[in-house]
This record gives structure tokens, C-alpha cells and sequence, in this order.
């Protein structure tokens, strides 16, 4: 039998009884598969001695010693048996707290087996967290010397919960594994399995529990983590096998003859590609074209009928009836039903590349097919942007825009909330709010998420569920048709190198726009090492008496205070890299900085000196997190239409601020800033034909990691490139925030971690599927 489908209820195990039974459904545990899959987190080594003298911090003493004499202190309550033992190397305390009861099992001239963390303490060798058992009750320690210590194993180290302790978890999988063990099937090829050289799914089951030493239990691990990623591989391969099979027959027109990208435009994408004063991209034509195919494939696929709740029989029929439920994703019980499609694709395209007029595109597909879009990016300024552009290309066509943030006053709020119920809202657009418990939508088909990497975490079956609960699909539930999850695209500018892709996004069809609107121009980065600023602001100068715009951005706002500013929801990986680059670079107010805050330029002093003493000539503005939001709509309309000349910012202009005649950015303190939010901030110019220039000042305390970051964007303006050499700069640990982004729940891989066993069960995958 296969480990998974041994489905027999714990409580069969004997010694579980009803408590037990209850404290392991706490963890997960309600049959004897979960039991016996319930991994330990790590081992513990007790196979070799570790005498008292040779004590350190991480491992764990392990000897036979003798007891020499028994210490008491403190009084009454308080009294404490102190026992004074001997391994022949050293001589220690064990500190029985609560423990009195030892002054009878370990009595002195007794020989004992021993194990515990010990340190010095008080002027002698110390434990007070130990194991320890009588060996006999009088006899000289010599006999024992050339003895292994009993009780030497690997001890699973399993993670636990209120209730359970190690020793109860350990005994109850012992006799599971003696019960059930032996009838394990492999769920890997033989073939494989030789190739790789793994063991046995019965032999890895054990060596994970009860392992003879380390290097065994490291073994099992590894060939249960091949396995895991190669089924994993296995379903994410063989479903974008089928799927691309199925999109190149929907390519093929009626004649056979592969359609061309205007074949595949609806009448209001026509009208929309008119609209455009200029062409698009080949990478956008690209991948517009290969959404109409994903979109035209989802809208039109016959309904599939709900299994009903009567006739599911168990695990391996139908669906669960929680197929609305918030976390449960139907998508992993649905073996025997036919699977629905959705679109699920991520597309990369560096900063500036016009992604977002190619997902309006698409949701312009949806629309016709009568569906509604929501589209939600990181910050509130940017939504407001995309939603104005969205107005303006799409209202003329007759579709309806709404923008909705959390800010957004009560009474807008519920007029927009009912309309958009109602269907009589198209596309709606808006921060993290559009996805918020009480949005509801009429018939939500297709959800695009900008910037995606800037979303902590966006959990994939919190998406499509917000699709399944629409008006429409819960009427389909209850006319016994399965509710239908919404297409989805992500999008990111922060590109994930394709060596991590397909491992983070698994299943995801990935796009990428590589080319740029034509006359762009690359743009020139300058380094520039503080206290030669006024260079930078002569260059800019020329720039701006040209009739161009600035940008100025500082790591703070306000001169005294210590927040960088950061207009993005908590859990972002700009977050944590500002306040990573914030340990290695000098703190405010510290000794080294002379005690002084002054030495840290602020968005709100360098605005005032900035517009007074550099550029009284031309208009400055400022703009940050705290600005008021009317303020920053006109703020950046002003500067939008040029009004306005310098813009003095603090990061809420990394992402999406989208103004063609802006052709420099100052970013001071550069070494303040992440890679990925450097090359962000550098991609707010060179959006229009002019040439573009990017100033780098920072400071003279630099580190080696800030001086290879400001290389790196020094050498390339290539995303992809800078992608991944901030992926080698950070290690794999933290690959732009998006292994917490919950898209991927494995067992025991981590596809991170685990990424060179992936590689090699997904070669071995595309070799057999090519077979
Ligand atoms: P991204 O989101 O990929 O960084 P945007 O969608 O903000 O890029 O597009 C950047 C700018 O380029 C916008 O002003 C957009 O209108 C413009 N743009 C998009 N596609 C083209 C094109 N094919 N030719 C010229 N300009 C384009
Ligand atoms: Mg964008």
C-alpha cells in the first residue's frame, strides 16, 4: 500500500487513546499515513560518547559516570538535591529542580548513564536539564569504561504541541512502524529510484524515525524530498504539457494555418489597438496573444457538474464539498473530475516594458466574454495610476472603471461595493482592499496582481476563492455546477531569475517581455561618492533648462526620524531589505555617526534646500508616505503635466509612477536601498525618447555588499540580469520575499532549499515524459 493511503485512524495504534487521539489532531494526525509521515524537524546523535570534559555549547554531553556525593541547598521548599558526579575525565553538578526523587534512583556510589547540556556555572561544571539512569547501584566505574553508553541511538526530533512529548510521539510511531511499515510501496519508478541511488519508500520511512546514525536518516530525507518534488514536477509537467497542447490547437484557424495576433483581437481590442499612438512591442503582441488564447479556452469550456455531497464516498471520488471553503483549494481533490482550466500565468518584463497595457488587453478579452477584472497593485498611487490610464483607454469603449483603496469614505464605498455586486462595474482597481472580505463581486473572471513581488503574501486559493464566491459562481454551486476559479496573471519587475521560476511558481505559464517600446534609449548611471553632489545637481541642471523633469529620493522622511519610508503593505521584501541595509549602514544618532542625525539627508530637508538654495529657478515639490492623499494626487498630476519640475521623494515613487519627460533620478543614500529597489527607482526615467540619467551618491562608509550592489547597477540595466546577481548578493534564503508568499505548501521539500534535488527530478521527469 502506498504510505498516503493508509487511512486506518490513529487511534487503532495502541496507547492512543481518546486524549492522545485529540492532541494529535492538533498537529494533523488522524490516521496512521499521517502519523507515520509526521517527520521529525531534526535528530538528535547520542551514538557517540561525549565526556564531561569534552562539554561544549551545542552538543549534548553523553557518558557513564560515577554519582560521588549528594549536595542539598536552599530550605524548605525551595530544597534542591544537588548531585556530584564522575566520568574519569571531569567532575559535574546535576541540579535536580523538582527532581528530589533522584536522591533514591541515582544514590551515591552508583555508576549511571547520563546525558544532558551542561555549562559552567558557580565555579563548576553544570546541568539542570539532563537525562539520566541508574546502571548499578554499586559498582566502580572502571567496569563501564570500554562500554558504549546504553541508550546510544539517533533520537527523531519531532516538532511538538501542548500535551505531546517526544517520548510519547516516539513510541506511538515505534509500534506504527512495526505494524504497518513493512507493507509500504515504492511511489517512485525502480528505475529511478537505482538511478539515484535512493532507498526504499519502507526503508526511508523507517531511517526518517529510526535511523542507525545520521548519515542514514540523511539519506532517507533526501529520497523522500526527491520524491516529493518529483511528483510535484510531475503534475506541474504533465498539466503545462496538456495545456500547451491544447492552447497550439486553438491556435490553429480554420483552415489549419496558425492564427496571426490581429486574428485573434475582439472587436474592442481592435478599437483599443487604434486608440494607441503608437505600436505595440513584438513581446507585447506576444503575450497578448497567448492570453486571448487562455482566456478564450476558460470562458468557453463546458460546465463541469458538482459531485454532490451525497454521492461523495471518500477520499479518492469527486470533490469535497468544501469547494468554497477560504483555504481548501479543490484543486488537489479533483483527481476523477474532469480539471478546469484557468489561466495562470506570470509575466516578467522589466520596468518600463508596458506590461500593464498588455494585461489591460486581456481584461478587455474578459469583459467581452462578459466577465468582471480586478486589478490590485502594491500602493495606493499607483492603483490611482492604473486606474486613470484604465479610464482613459478603456471608458471610451464602454467599459466601466472603478478604483477602490482602503482609504476610500464610507458612503463612495458601499455605492461602489453594491455596483460592482451588482456587475455594473467592469474592471475595478485598487490596493489590497479589492480583495478584502467584504468585496464582493457579480462574476469575477479574471484577477492581475502588479508588482507582485511587493505582496508578502498573496495565497493563490485566497484568489481563486474570491472568484469561486462571486454572485454567479454561487449560483452555479447551487445549480450543481462547479464554481469556476478566475484566470489569473501576475506581473513583476523585479524578475525572478528563470532558474528559480519554475521552481517558485510551479504551475505557473510563465511570459516575458524582453523588448522594449521603440526609441527608448539606455539609461547612464552615474556613481557619485558623497560630498560631490553639486556635480549631480549641475548635471540635472542642464536637464531641466532642456525643458526635463527630476526626481530626488532620500531614504527618509523627515530629518529626525528613524522610519524609512515605505509605502507598501508590512510583509514586503523591500521592507526588510531597507531595514537589512539599515543594520550595515551607520544608524542615526549613533557614536559613529558623532551622536548627530544631521549627517542623514531627509526627503523634507532636502526638499526645503533643494528648492531654496539649488533650484529657486524651478519648481519643486515633495512627496512621501505621510503626504495627505489629495495632497499627493496633485502633487504628481502637477508633475505629470510638468508643472512641476523636481519631484523630492522618498520611495513611494519606486514602483509603477510612470512620467516619459522625467529623464533624471538622484537617489542619495543609494547604498539605503535594495538592488531591486534601486533598479525600480531607476526605471521611472528613461520612459520617453530622450536620453536618461541616473545618479548614484553614496557614502563613504560604504560596505562590500552595498559596494557590489551599486556595481551591479552600475555594469547593467538589465532586470533579469540584476535579478539574479541580487539573488547570488542575498543567498537563495531570501528570493525577493517570495518563498513566504505561500504559493507552494510542500511536505517535506522546501523548493528552495531543495532546488538542486528539483532540478534532478525534473530532468529525470522531462526524460520520461519524452519517452
Ligand atoms: P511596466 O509596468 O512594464 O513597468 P508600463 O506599463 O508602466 O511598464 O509602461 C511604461 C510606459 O510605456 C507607459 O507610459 C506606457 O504607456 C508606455 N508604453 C507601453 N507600451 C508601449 C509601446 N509599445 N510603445 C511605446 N510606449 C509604450
Ligand atoms: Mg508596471
Amino acid at each position: 500500500m502506498k504510505l498516503k493511503d493508509i487511512g486506518t485512524p490513529v487511534s487503532t495504534i495502541a496507547g492512543v487513546g481518546p486524549s492522545l487521539e485529540k492532541t494529535l489532531a492538533k498537529v494533523g494526525i488522524f490516521t496512521v499515513s499521517d502519523l507515520l509521515s509526521y517527520w521529525p524537524k531534526t535528530w538528535e546523535d547520542r551514538t557517540r560518547k561525549i565526556s564531561l570534559s569534552a562539554w561544549n555549547s551545542t552538543a549534548k554531553v553523553h557518558t557513564i559516570a560515577q554519582v560521588l556525593r549528594h549536595d542539598w541547598f536552599g530550605f524548605g521548599r525551595m530544597r534542591t538535591l544537588k548531585i556530584i558526579i564522575d566520568d574519569g575525565t571531569a567532575s559535574a553538578a546535576l541540579v535536580c529542580f523538582n527532581r528530589s526523587f533522584l536522591e533514591k534512583s541515582l544514590p551515591v556510589g552508583s555508576v549511571i548513564a547520563v546525558t544532558g547540556r551542561f555549562a559552567p556555572r558557580y565555579g563548576e561544571l553544570q546541568t539542570s536539564a539532563f537525562e539520566a539512569t541508574c546502571l548499578a547501584k554499586s559498582a566502580s566505574i572502571d567496569e563501564f569504561l570500554d562500554k558504549p553508553v546504553p541508550g546510544s541511538a539517533v533520537f527523531p526530533i519531532y516538532p511538538l504541541t501542548a500535551g505531546l512529548s517526544q517520548a510519547q510521539i516516539r513510541k506511538i510511531i515505534g509500534k506504527a512502524l512495526k505494524e504497518y511499515c513493512r507493507g509500504i510501496e515504492n511511489e517512485l519508478p525502480e528505475r529511478i529510484i537505482e538511478k539515484r541511488g535512493l532507498m526504499q519508500k519502507k526503508e526511508a520511512v523507517f531511517c526518517m524515525h529510526q535511523p542507525r546514525d545520521i548519515d542514514t536518516a540523511e539519506k532517507a530525507k533526501y529520497s523522500l524530498v526527491y520524491e516529493e518534488l518529483y511528483h510535484f514536477q510531475e503534475t506541474i509537467l504533465k498539466r503545462s504539457e496538456e495545456h500547451r497542447k491544447t492552447a497550439e490547437e486553438a491556435k490553429k484557424s480554420a483552415d489549419g494555418s496558425k492564427k496571426s495576433f490581429e486574428e485573434t483581437l475582439s472587436p474592442r481590442q481592435k478599437q483599443l489597438l487604434a486608440r494607441l499612438p503608437f505600436e505595440l512591442t513584438e513581446d507585447q503582441k506576444k503575450v497578448i496573444y497567448e492570453m486571448n488564447i487562455d482566456i478564450d479556452l476558460s470562458n468557453n469550456q463546458p460546465d463541469i457538474p458538482l459531485v454532490k455531497p451525497d454521492d461523495f464516498s471518500g477520499s479518492e471520488t469527486g470533490i469535497k464539498p468544501d469547494v468554497l471553503s477560504e483555504s481548501g483549494s479543490p484543486e488537489k481533490n479533483n483527481n476523477t473530475v474532469p480539471a478546469q482550466f484557468h489561466m495562470a500565468r506570470l509575466l516578467q518584463g522589466d520596468v518600463g516594458s508596458g506590461k500593464t497595457l498588455a494585461a489591460f488587453f486581456a481584461a478587455l478579452r474578459t469583459v467581452d466574454y462578459g466577465g468582471q477584472c480586478v486589478m490590485m497593485a502594491p500602493t495606493e498611487i499607483l492603483a490611482r495610476q492604473h486606474a486613470n490610464n484604465a479610464a482613459k483607454l478603456l471608458e471610451p469603449l464602454g467599459i466601466k472603471v472603478a478604483f477602490l483603496t482602503g482609504n476610500l469614505k464610507a458612503s463612495g464605498r458601499s455605492q461602489l461595493l453594491s455596483a460592482l455586486k451588482k456587475g455594473e462595474i467592469d474592471i475595478i482597481i485598487g490596493t489590497h482592499a479589492v480583495f478584502s472580505q467584504p468585496v464582493l463581486y457579480y462574476d469575477l473572471r479574471f484577477v492581475i496582481i502588479d508588482e507582485q513581488h511587493r505582496f508578502g503574501v498573496v495565497q493563490r486559493s485566497a484568489i481563486l476563492d474570491k472568484g469561486r464566491q462571486s454572485v454567479v459562481q454561487r449560483q452555479n454551486l447551487e445549480n450543481g455546477v462547479m464554481p469556476r476559479a478566475p484566470d489569473f496573471l501576475l506581473m513583476s519587475a523585479t524578475p525572478i531569475p528563470q532558474t528559480l521560476a519554475h521552481t517558485l511558481f510551479g504551475d505557473l505559464d510563465i511570459s516575458i517581455i524582453k523588448s522594449m517600446p521603440a526609441g527608448r534609449q539606455p539609461i547612464k548611471t552615474y556613481l557619485t561618492k558623497e560630498g560631490h553632489e553639486s556635480r549631480v545637481y549641475e548635471a540635472v541642471r542642464e536637464e531641466l533648462r532642456k525643458g526635463h523633469q527630476a526626481y530626488f529620493v532620500y531614504p527618509l522622511i523627515e530629518g529626525l526620524s528613524d522610519d524609512a519610508d515605505s509605502d507598501t503593505p508590512d510583509t514586503t521584501e523591500e521592507a526588510g531589505e531597507t531595514s537589512a541595509q539599515n543594520r550595515d549602514a551607520p544608524q542615526l544618532g549613533t557614536p559613529q555617526n558623532g551622536g548627530t542625525t544631521s549627517s542623514l539627508k531627509s526627503a523634507e530637508s532636502m526638499f526645503a534646500f533643494l528648492s531654496q538654495k539649488v533650484y529657486p529657478e524651478f519648481k519643486c515639490a515633495i512627496i512621501h508616505s505621510k503626504t495627505e492623499e489629495a495632497e499627493q494626487i496633485a502633487v504628481l498630476e502637477a508633475f505629470r503635466k510638468g508643472e512641476v519640475q523636481v519631484l523630492v521623494a522618498t520611495s513611494v515613487v519606486e514602483v509603477g509612477v510612470d512620467v516619459p519627460n522625467a529623464t533624471c533620478m538622484v537617489i542619495e543614500h543609494a547604498e539605503r536601498f535594495g538592488l531591486a529597489a534601486l533598479h525600480q527607482l531607476r526605471g521611472r526615467v528613461g520612459r520617453g525618447t530622450a536620453a536618461s540619467f541616473c545618479f548614484l551618491v553614496y557614502s563613504e562608509k560604504l560596505t562590500e555588499l552595498g559596494k557590489s550592489r551599486l556595481k551591479v547597477l552600475h555594469e547593467s540595466t538589465d532586470g533579469f540580469y540584476i535579478g539574479e546577481e541580487d539573488l547570488k548578493l542575498r543567498g537563495p534564503g531570501d528570493v525577493n520575499g517570495i518563498q513566504q508568499s505561500g504559493y507552494i505548501t510542500l511536505g517535506i521539500a522546501d523548493p528552495v532549499r531543495d532546488k538542486a534535488i528539483l532540478e534532478l527530478a525534473r530532468a529525470d521527469i522531462i526524460e520520461s515524459l519524452a519517452r
